[in-house]
């Protein structure tokens, strides 16, 4: 698969200007993960859950990035507000009548656009009472972001981030997805440069303070590998097995990588 890694050109630098959007798409959708999270609930539909995603982000002033979203002619336009994905599935589920029921996880993936610039974050949690295996490749697929995050500097190497992340994702028995991956984003929602989450490190495009990137890990409990469902959208992991997905939107700065869907005031070692 080409990752474009050789293909520096194209990675736009954001203003000020431009980066403050981007913030304020990033706090909007900090706030809509915040509300889904609290109300992940056995019996609630994924459709409500997107419902509820929709309205604060209208009610923000904001447009959801996916909501009509199409990659490509061969693909039906998405149809809703997040993606949100039951267990075996990985990314790209579309919101439905299935009700969430105890012992599930469900991954989330929210987007948002302010005055033409977007924001891009997923989380996955537990619904009830879920096993310790679950809990565990959730936990380490949080981390496993981060591990990324910190690897977002200027002067730094694009595949210095994979390689974190796969480095640490390994190391705890999980495998890490390989056929989707993390991408620039700005003016679109998927921009260059992609952003795997595996490989060597020291490679690709140097880093440079207002490049922004979405950084997004997906782990699996079993293979690597994927299919789709033929809704043309859903992910599923190739064996079955449980996958988790954490993603945030990144700011390269002189100061070091700046989480833009991050709640205001939140711990600077924490997801949320
Ligand atoms: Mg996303
Ligand atoms: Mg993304």
């Amino acid at each position: 698969m080409n990752l474009g890694l050789d293909k520096p050109r194209g990675i736009t630098i954001k203003s000020s200007r431009e980066l403050d959007l981007m913030r304020e798409a990033g706090k909007i959708i900090a706030e809509a993960k915040a509300a889904v999270k609290a109300a992940i609930t056995p019996g609630v539909t994924s459709k409500e859950m997107d419902a509820l995603a929709e309205e604060i982000i209208l009610n923000r002033g904001a447009i959801p990035s996916f909501k009509g979203y199409q990659p490509g002619p061969s693909m039906p336009p998405f149809p809703a507000t997040v993606c949100f994905s039951f267990n075996e599935e990985i990314v790209h589920g579309i919101p439905g009548n299935r009700k969430m029921k105890d012992g599930d996880i469900v991954s989330v993936d929210f987007g948002a656009i302010v005055e033409g610039f977007h924001g891009d974050s997923a989380f996955t949690a537990g619904v009830g009472s879920i096993s310790e295996q679950a809990s565990d490749l959730m936990k380490a697929t949080e981390k496993a972001l981060m591990k990324g995050i910190e690897k977002a500097l200027p002067g730094g190497r694009l595949t210095d981030i994979g390689h974190e992340v796969q480095k640490y994702s390994e190391a705890k028995g999980y495998s890490v997805v390989r056929e989707y991956v993390g991408h620039g984003i700005g003016r679109s929602l998927h921009e260059e440069p992609q952003v795997p989450n595996y490989g060597d490190p020291g490679k690709g495009p140097m880093l440079k303070a207002g490049m922004v990137l979405a950084i997004e890990p997906m782990l699996n409990i079993g293979t690597w590998e994927t299919k789709v469902l033929k809704d043309g959208w859903t992910v599923v992991t190739a064996d079955g097995k449980l996958s988790a997905h954490f993603e945030h939107t990144v700011a390269i700065t002189e100061n070091g990588p700046e989480i833009l869907t991050r709640m205001a005031g939140a711990d600077s070692a924490s997801y949320w």
